[in-house]
Order: structure tokens, then sequence, then C-alpha cells
């Protein structure tokens, strides 16, 4: 007997998970503010509720997948959640994760918090690598293991509601800082006489091979000595960045993404830290 699933919000990604249930033969209820958008689901086995209420009251297992937290709170607003087993996907920030575990325990429901690293085509394809980070409730985590895990892969990071929402935004955080980085490149190159396309696969097997050195940065952070393992010193690594500016100036490129991670660096060379490598900057950027 496979677990009913309720599911709230049928936009691009919660169309994309209602599919994997109906795919894997749970039965689904789905309820969207639209209901145009649940037509096609319909069509492909799903129950559609009238109502939200009525949707979250016809299963225990009751998933979440709506636009913000904001829009959470309009659809939940005064409908009975006791007893449910409340899965939240929607992004949120750690506080407010945390502000909703408490909201679902006053209404009588457990509560599950999710991050989703996946955009939605990777949903229901494993070989695409898509996962959710889980945090909240372990027992709930556990008891639903087998539908949570039919969209994507499963990772639970703590009984803290917040921290998947925090390990969530650390990992697309760092993918920005990569997106800066890689802007930066293209930039550089924008006016000569060289093939993006070409540079592309030198750029992304160049960001692979560096992508190990967070394992050195988070051994020095545990160890508190940021000096071990060093190969390339801020001294050296500092006294390199004149040619980084000079380039990005001789070429027509803004230093405007760059330049606050130099000015970082040097302000952490200036504390005496010449002969650490840059982990010291997380300190630095740290309140
Ligand atoms: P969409 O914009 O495609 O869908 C938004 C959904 O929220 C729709 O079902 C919409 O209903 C509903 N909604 C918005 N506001 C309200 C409201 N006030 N009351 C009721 N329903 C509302 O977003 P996605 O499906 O892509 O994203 C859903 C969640 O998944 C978001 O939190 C997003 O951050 C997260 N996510 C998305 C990823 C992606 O790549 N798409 C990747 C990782 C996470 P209606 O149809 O009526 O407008």
């Amino acid at each position: 007997e496979k677990t009913s699933v309720t599911l709230l919000g049928l936009g691009a990604m919660g169309t994309a998970l209602a599919r994997t249930w109906l795919a894997a033969g749970h039965p689904l209820t789905v309820w969207n503010r639209t209901p145009a958008r649940a037509a096609a689901l319909a069509a492909e086995g799903a129950r559609v509720a009238d109502s939200a209420a009525e949707a979250v009251a016809s299963n225990t297992l009751v998933v979440v997948c709506l636009l913000d937290d904001t829009s959470v709170d309009e659809v939940l607003a005064g409908i009975d959640l006791s007893g449910r087993d409340l899965v939240n996907l929607t992004t949120s920030t750690p506080a407010q994760a945390r502000a909703r575990a408490e909201w679902a325990h006053e209404r009588g429901a457990r509560y599950l918090d999710g991050g989703i690293m996946a955009v939605p085509p990777m949903i229901g394809v494993p070989e695409a690598g898509g996962y959710v980070f889980y945090s909240g409730s372990r027992e709930l985590f556990e008891r639903h293991r087998e539908p949570l895990a039919i969209p994507a892969g499963t990772t639970y990071v703590g009984e803290d509601a917040g921290f998947a929402a925090l390990h969530d935004l650390a990992l697309l955080s760092a993918m920005y800082g990569m997106f800066a980085g890689v802007a930066h490149a293209f930039a550089l190159i924008r006016k000569e006489d060289i093939d993006p396309v070409v540079l592309a696969p030198l750029l992304a097997d160049w960001l692979v091979a560096m992508a190990p050195t967070v394992h050195q940065t988070a051994e020095q952070l545990r160890s508190g000595d940021y000096t071990k393992g060093v190969v390339s010193n801020l001294a050296m690594q500092v006294a390199g960045t004149p040619t980084f500016l000079s380039t990005a100036e001789q070429q027509g490129v803004s230093p405007e993404l760059l330049g606050p991670y130099f000015e970082l660096m040097r302000r952490r060379l200036a504390q005496g830290s010449g002969e650490e490598d840059l982990t010291g900057v997380i300190d630095l950027l740290v309140h």
C-alpha cells in the first residue's frame, strides 16, 4: 500500500513533484490557487481538491510547494492541521522555517522543512543528481522516507527546522560566487577574437579542478590553523591582485565583482596573516 500524498501548489516545481508520485503509483490529491493548472494532472490520475482545506483533510502527508513563506501563510490560514505531517518545500529563510515549525506544532502538526537542490527538469531524473535538504522532525523524515525519495534524493541535515534552508542558501550562495567569477572571465575575452564556446570547457574544467579546495578550507576552519597545507599563501596572492585589476582595466572590464573579494584579502593580510590561506577572509565576513 503506497502512502497517499497531498500536494498544495502546482507551479513549475509542484507539477514536476506531482508527476513523479503519480508515476510511482502514490495516490495523490492536489490543490492549486489557479485551478486550471491542475487539469493536466487530473488527466494523469490526480484527485483535484476544491479547496486547500479539503486537500489537507484528505491525507496525513501534506506537502507544500508554494512561491514563498507569505503564500504558505495565506493558503494554510485557518485550516485544521492537527495530526498532519507537514512537509514544506517552499523556499524560505532559516528564521521563516523555524517560525513555521513552531506555528505547525502549535496547530498539532509534525513539521519537516525542505530546500530543493534541483530545478524542475531534474525532478524524477535520479541521474541528474538533484536532491532535497530536509530538517526538522527526524521521525517524520523516517516515516515518509519512501515517498519523499521519489522526486529526488534526500539529505537530512538536523532537527533544527532552519538547517535545510541554511544548507540550501549556503550552496546557492557559493554558486552565485562562481557565477560572478565566470561573468568576469567571459567579460575579459568579450572584445577579443576568442570564441566563448572554446573558453567554456576550459573554464568548466578549471572550476572542477579548484572545487576540492573547499575540503582544505573546512579542515582549516575546524582546526583553527589557517596555515596548514597552504600552497599559495595570502601574501603571494595579494601581490598578484594588481595583475588582475590591470588586466581588467586593459580589457575595459569593470572590477566591481572581483574588487570586493580582493579588498577582503588585503584587509586580512594587513592583520599579519601573510602565511595563511584565504580562509581568514571568512572570519572578516562574520560579524
Ligand atoms: P512558480 O512560480 O512556478 O509557482 C508558484 C506557485 O505558488 C503556484 O502554484 C502559485 O499558484 C502559488 N502561489 C503563489 N502565491 C500564492 C498565494 N498567495 N496563494 C496561493 N498560491 C500561491 O514557482 P515554482 O513552482 O518554481 O516554485 C515553488 C517553490 O519551489 C518556490 O519556493 C521555489 O523557490 C522552490 N524552488 C523552485 C525551483 C525552480 O527552479 N523552479 C528550484 C528550487 C526550489 P498559482 O498557480 O495560482 O499562481
